[in-house]
């Protein structure tokens, strides 16, 4: 059985699947719409603490600036 086997990481670390999710939202931040560069951030729509999944399809692009005044301080 698996049940010891880790959970998912709760980060996008692959740089294929970063880039999966650049290309879903189009170069394009999420919220601002503004274009992206490398340096995008990978965030989870739903809260890691509710759901503890890491799915291209269930997270969003964000430049830095948004995802730095979404998740507060
Ligand atoms: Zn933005």
């Amino acid at each position: 059985m698996d049940i010891l086997k880790p959970s998912q990481p709760r980060c996008l670390t692959s740089k294929h699947d970063r880039l999966k999710l650049f290309q879903f939202f189009g170069g394009r931040c999420a919220l601002c719409n503004r274009a992206l560069d490398h340096t995008f951030e990978a965030d989870h729509i739903v809260p890691w603490c509710k759901k503890p999944e890491t799915n291209v399809h269930k997270m969003q692009a964000l430049c830095r600036s948004c995802n730095r005044s979404k998740g507060g301080r």
